[in-house]
């Protein structure tokens, strides 16, 4: 997969990423070579030795970026015993559960399925959020990861998980399950940072350091070393915080404070910190965020599925806090692709301020029930993505840019009659077929297809898997 150039020619509309007016493009036309967008506009004529990609009928968007997932959860979707349930009891019963199933080829198969279904959605930054770290676990986890997102072409960044603690919830894990200790967890993230971490805007591979939760996965005299040894590697932080209620109380008993404020006084608060979650924020935590330039992996979906709330999302983008989209793990979220996540981010947020607005005089609608537009939830997940994760290279189509982009056809009848056809990858509530995904000016897809990969043989690996996890 080598880096091409390309004409991608007239789009029906071009959505570039970036806020407010910015958001839709005029033009038609998208020239890319040496991996980066080189020209946007109308009417270009195609120059020798490149590949035109005829755009008509499509819209043309940038490759999502999804800032929190967690690829091992692919091979756990609707586990009975967690389905419907709220997160501890679920946490319990599948991803704690089922873990010790993960072995390598296991890890390496949950993986690539979570990849190829993003991948198919139009995502081509993945950001997992990888906890299955014990000492003695007899493979090197990390380069699983990797290896699997660059066989499929796509930019992966590892937020390197895992505990000193051992939650209430994990007390029965077997030894070979236990948790690290602190100095061999800080040398296995400084060995996995020295062999994968790519500095440069558009880089394929990235690390971040990213204790599960920080509230219980460490000792909160380990937070500020954790910090400090991060920033030293010049790796972003990442967590877990204020997922639930519970969380609030959690931190609120044991501390005698909330969530950010404990992470503010741990060193965790920073434009190189985002949490996913962050359901439960108050109004001065939300400032606290904002002033420091602390992010959000948004993930409503989960937070749907698991009854979590739905956070102030809407919010914190007035307030200025980079604000991205992650679909979490797929135990959590069977729907773990950009494309509903987008569609529900869209609809809960209208909705949930909808329900608490109130009627303005007759004819002026109502007051309070605009929290977010079509095109807000798509710069959250290209631009506000790559923000949060610190590619500053990628997220935009512009001149200069990373050629991170999905070219999606609009032939079929659920697309007929729109009058933009730029909100159609979020508004139509399916995907449309994807034409093409161009991820570092490489296609990664064609036809609603990955080139070489082999469907139906991913699909009975997984039902193998899926059976021999059951069987526990
Ligand atoms: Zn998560």
């Amino acid at each position: 997969m080598s880096a091409g150039r390309y004409l991608i020619r007239g789009a029906d509309a071009l959505v570039t990423g970036a806020a407010g007016a910015a958001a839709r493009s005029d033009a038609s036309d998208l020239r890319v070579a040496d991996g980066v967008v080189v020209e946007v506009g109308r009417g270009l004529d195609a120059r020798p030795g490149e590949r035109v990609l005829d755009a008509a009928h499509c819209v043309v968007t940038p490759g999502w970026v999804n800032t929190h997932h967690h690829l091992f959860q692919s091979l756990l979707k609707g586990v009975p015993a967690g389905i419907d349930r709220t997160l501890m009891p679920w946490l319990q019963a599948v991803p704690y559960r089922h873990r010790g199933a993960f072995d390598e080829a296991t890890l390496r198969l949950a993986a690539r399925i979570g990849l190829v279904e993003l991948l198919l959605s139009g995502c081509t930054t993945v950001a997992d959020h990888h906890y299955l770290y014990h000492p003695g676990i007899g493979f090197d986890t990390s380069a699983v990861l990797f290896d699997e997102a660059e066989r499929l072409g796509l930019r992966f960044m590892l937020l390197r998980g895992g505990a000193t603690q051992v939650r209430h919830v994990e007390a029965d894990a077997p030894a070979h399950q236990r948790p690290e200790r602190l100095d061999g967890m800080l040398a296995d993230v400084e060995r996995t940072v020295q062999r994968f971490h790519q500095r440069g805007s558009r880089a394929m591979r990235r690390v971040a350091f990213a204790p599960t939760t920080i509230n219980v996965s460490l000792r909160a005299d380990e937070l500020k070393p954790v910090a400090r040894a991060a920033r030293a590697m010049g790796v972003p932080l990442h967590s877990h915080l204020s997922e639930t209620v519970a969380t609030i109380e959690h931190v609120r008993q044991q501390h005698g404070m909330l969530p950010v404020e404990f992470a503010a006084e741990h060193e965790w608060l920073g434009p190189d910190v985002w949490f996913a979650h962050l359901v439960h924020v108050s109004p001065s935590e939300q400032r606290l965020l904002a002033s420091t330039g602390t992010g959000i992996a948004h993930c409503p979906q989960s937070n749907g599925r698991l009854g979590s709330g739905v956070a102030p999302a809407p919010a914190l983008a007035r307030l200025g806090a980079p604000v991205s989209i992650g679909v979490d793990g797929a135990a959590s979220n069977e729907a773990a692709d950009m494309a509903s996540e987008l569609h529900f981010a869209w609809l809960v947020h209208r909705a949930h301020a909808g329900s608490r607005s109130r009627a303005r005089p007759e004819g002026q609608g109502e007051a309070g029930a605009d929290a977010v537009t079509a095109y807000d939830v798509m710069h959250w997940a290209s631009a506000g993505g790559a923000r949060v994760l610190g590619f500053d290279g990628v997220g935009t189509l512009a001149p200069g840019m990373a050629a991170d982009l999905a070219v999606w056809s609009l032939d079929d009848p659920r697309f007929f009659g729109l009058h933009d056809p730029g909100v159609a990858p979020v508004a139509s509530g399916a995907r449309p077929r994807l034409k093409w995904l161009l991820c570092d000016g490489r296609v990664v897809a064609e036809d609603d297809a990955v080139p070489g990969l082999d469907l139906a043989a991913l699909r009975d690996e997984a039902r193998a898997a899926v059976r021999r996890i059951a069987a526990g």
